[in-house]
């Protein structure tokens, strides 16, 4: 997928959609994850007592990339309207594009596929992550320059004879 330069893509999907992933295609730079921010403060990505502070980092790396016009994605799950909505503020205030990118994946296959990360999310969060997903109009009608839908899932795992 390609991103104008300048823009604010935002990554939205439940643990296991593939977001990291999808994020892994860009420059390492280009990405701000809240995960490995928790990671650099606690050792541990899903310490949740170091959300406020991975939440500041990423506040100061985003205006800092927005400001310079330099193309930015944000990988968290992002299902909060009221997440979408301060981030989508940041990039109207630097007057930057925004691109939402949807990861409308089924359940079975995010759990399946969250079955293998390093951090396995409880089957019962996904499934309350998965109610939260919002639809294209949805985001669309939240003020996003632009709404796509990742594609990584139609790929199923290379099996024998394949
Ligand atoms: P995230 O929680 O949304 O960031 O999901 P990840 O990017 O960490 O992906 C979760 C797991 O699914 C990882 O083990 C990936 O290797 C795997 N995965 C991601 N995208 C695909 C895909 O398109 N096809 C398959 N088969 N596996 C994928
Ligand atoms: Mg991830």
């Amino acid at each position: 997928m390609r991103f104008e330069p300048g823009t604010l893509a935002v990554l939205i999907g439940v643990s296991g959609s593939g977001k990291s992933t999808f994020a892994a295609r860009y420059p390492s730079s280009w990405t701000l994850c809240l995960d490995a921010y928790r990671e650099m403060a606690t050792d541990c990505a899903a310490d949740q007592s170091a959300t406020p502070v991975a939440a500041e980092i990423q506040d100061l790396l985003l205006d800092a990339r927005l400001a310079r016009g330099l193309t930015t994605i944000v990988d968290s799950t992002a299902l909060m309207p009221h997440v979408r909505t301060k981030l989508l503020a940041r990039a109207r205030y630097w007057q930057r594009p925004t691109t939402a990118v949807l990861f409308d994946v089924p359940l079975d296959t995010c759990e399946a596929q969250n079955a293998s990360r390093a951090r396995v999310v409880p089957a019962r969060v996904l499934y309350d992550q998965h109610r939260q997903l919002p639809t294209t109009q949805q985001l669309r009608a939240e003020g996003f320059t632009e709404v796509r839908l990742a594609l990584a899932m139609v790929t199923a795992p290379a099996g024998p004879g394949r």
